[in-house]
């Protein structure tokens, strides 16, 4: 008997009348000839409406009391829906994670599943019950027996993981909207449906604040190749899937700290072409990346580092073969972009740099685990590799180094993660006719730190980032500026990044410390600031992607404060109070709004 598992988010279990909605389609479901294990989330706003209950009486309350009462949230769902059920005749169980042995890490309010012992579930839908489970908590494996809590929107990822551990046929979420739509709908209500979106994108999409999907459940989708659907509670339609790559066994043990990379890629045909100090305004991007998409030329990594002064610098890498006609682009737009008062300034340096190689971890596993990219830099610090360039995406890590480390910096890589296989060139992972940008996503949680003249030398990225990584602060959207600066006889960079806004300040104050310590400059932190993403696996090898969106900006007057991309990212970013407006634009740009729109139930 085919066994599907079904997740029923806040909205859809809001009130006893969409409880018992819920429980005649679980019915229905079984009746069709179904096992079904169901997961819900608390109902409504519960959980927020804890949070604040929690606040009310701590600034700063402890972890482990924040799940325990977090946790209660789920557990009213579960018998109500289990009552419901049963009064229509529907036999059914309620379950908490720690009855179903979700078996967590002892990381409160953040922990990862290790393990579901299915044993029991198993006996019961044997019985011809519905199981209907806690989603979002589990129980630690210490001994102590904690209960833990997943993380906000955590409990998608309790539905993915159990449909792994049980193999079940499908997963599907069913939540308040009508399935993954092309931005949200709350900001763009014209904002259009996707039939069907890859785990890479979608990966890319959720880390992004698209919150239809928790990011670590498509993790999980992707490593265990569970076929996922998101769909909406009220309508039969039928919703978006989300596409698993080619199935690859793996070991439900650790399930969700195993392996976080699984390739080492290597690029050797890279050429980095950097303008240096364009003017800090609105349209620059967009007026060098145009004539770059005018011209034909594919650009792969583009970086745009904090401004200094009045000044930024724009760095974009390309193919060997293509980097004269890149170059002369570049050339012939510099003096155009220097600032009319000095025209005959050393505004607008083009610099070349062609012996640099890319090389990249990618894997589904490093959301939320900033351990990873620092092991990276350190393994790339001990083979005394530099780092030039850095890109970081959800699912990828990239580094430009010289190109005579290259070997050396593949081999240390492969060894450190435990690849086997030979380094993998990039792939185009877009169906054929899948268009250029799928998705468009506003972040507006992060905070960027910058600090002032590090050393351009092996090991420093390795130190700041394993530093953050050390008390579990994620990072994002890595960048080093281009210009170098002798200061007391050594080269220096600055480097900026984002990190969650919550852990700016502790980031601050921990990165103080450390530049005191090695001698680097300021440690700056701005926290009005919002990321703009556009998403698509089609953009690959597009030209004038990157440019249609820095001109969306321009044309409506939006400072572009920096620019990191990955194959199938683009991110930007803007002031804070001009992020809904910046999606909004983008959105309209790459002509995404359909012609309904969506009202999104309370
Ligand atoms: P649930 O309680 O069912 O888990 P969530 O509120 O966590 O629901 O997620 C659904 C919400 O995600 C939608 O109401 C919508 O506002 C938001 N959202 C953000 N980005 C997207 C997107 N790209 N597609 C669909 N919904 C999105
Ligand atoms: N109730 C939890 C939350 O609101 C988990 C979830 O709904 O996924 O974050
Ligand atoms: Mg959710």
């Amino acid at each position: 008997m085919p066994l599907i598992v079904q997740k029923f988010g806040g909205t859809s279990v809001g009130s006893v009348e969409r409880i018992q909605a819920v429980a005649q389609r679980v019915h229905q479901t079984v009746k069709a000839g179904n096992s079904l294990v169901v997961v819900v989330s608390a109902m409504g706003k519960t959980t927020d409406g804890l949070v604040k209950l929690a606040n009310e009486i701590s600034r700063n309350p402890s972890r482990r009391e924040m799940d325990m009462l977090l946790s209660t949230g789920e557990q009213v769902t579960i018998a109500l829906l289990s009552m419901a059920l049963q009064e229509i005749g529907q036999p059914a169980i309620s379950m908490t994670g720690a009855q179903v042995g979700i078996v967590t890490e002892a990381e409160h309010t953040r922990a990862r599943i290790l393990e579901i012992q299915t044993e029991r579930v198993k006996r019961h839908l044997n019985d011809g019950k519905v199981v209907v489970v806690a989603g979002f908590q589990g129980i630690s494996s210490n001994g102590e027996l904690e209960i833990t809590t997943l993380g906000r929107g955590g409990s998608d990822t309790s539905a993915v993981a159990l449909a792994a551990a049980l193999q079940a046929d499908f997963c599907e979420i069913y939540t308040d909207v009508p399935g993954i739509l092309t931005t949200d709908p709350r900001l763009v209500p014209e904002a259009q449906l996707m039939a069907e979106i890859t785990c890479n994108e979608m990966l890319e999409l959720a880390s992004l604040g698209a919150k239809v999907l928790h990011p670590r459940a498509v993790e999980i989708a992707r490593n265990y190749c569970v076929p996922l659907v998101v769909r909406s509670s009220w309508t039969d339609d039928p919703g978006t899937w989300v596409t698993t790559p080619i199935h690859q066994e793996r070991s439900l043990i650790n399930l969700e700290i195993a392996r976080p990379v699984d390739a080492v890629e290597f690029d050797s045909n890279q050429a980095r072409v950097a303008l240096l100090r364009v003017p800090d305004k609105p349209g620059v991007a967009a007026k060098l990346f145009g004539e770059i998409s005018r011209q034909q030329v594919d650009v792969d990594l583009i970086i745009q580092s904090i401004h200094e002064g009045n000044s930024n610098d724009i760095a974009f890498t390309v193919t060997t073969p293509i980097l004269k006609r890149a170059e002369a682009v570049a050339s012939a737009i510099a003096p155009a972009l220097r600032s009319p008062s000095h025209p005959n300034s050393d505004e607008a340096e083009v610099m070349v740099e062609q012996d640099i190689a890319k090389v990249s971890i990618s894997g589904a596993g490093m959301i939320g685990r900033p351990g990873v990219a620092a092991k990276m830099f350190a393994t790339l610090a001990a083979a005394g590799v530099n780092i030039q360039m850095i890109s970081t995406s959800e699912v990828k890590v990239s580094c430009v180094i010289d190109a005579s480390d290259g070997d050396r910096a593949v081999a240390a890589l492969c060894q450190a993660f435990e690849i086997v296989a030979s380094p993998a060139s990039p792939v185009s992972l877009a169906s054929p006719n899948s268009p250029p940008v799928r998705g468009v996503a506003l972040d507006l949680n992060q905070a960027r730190l910058a600090i002032r003249q590090v050393p351009d030398r092996p090991g420093m990225s390795a130190k700041l980032f394993g530093t953050l990584a050390q008390h579990n602060i994620s990072v994002d959207m890595i960048i080093q500026s281009q210009r170098c600066r002798v200061i007391d006889g050594v080269p220096r960079r600055d480097i900026a990044f984002t990190v969650p806004r919550m852990d700016g300040e502790t980031a601050q104050k921990l990165l103080t410390e450390v530049a005191t310590e090695m001698g680097w400059g300021d440690v700056v932190l701005d926290s009005a600031i919002a990321k703009v993403s556009i998403v698509g696996a089609g953009m690959v090898g597009q030209p004038g992607v990157a440019a249609k969106m820095f001109e969306a900006l321009a044309q409506h007057r939006i400072n572009i404060q920096m620019i990191a991309t990955s194959e199938i990212k683009i991110s930007c970013v803007v002031a804070q109070e001009q992020g809904v407006q910046a999606l909004q634009v983008i959105h309209s740009a790459f002509d995404l709004a359909g012609s309904e729109k969506f009202v999104v139930p309370a």
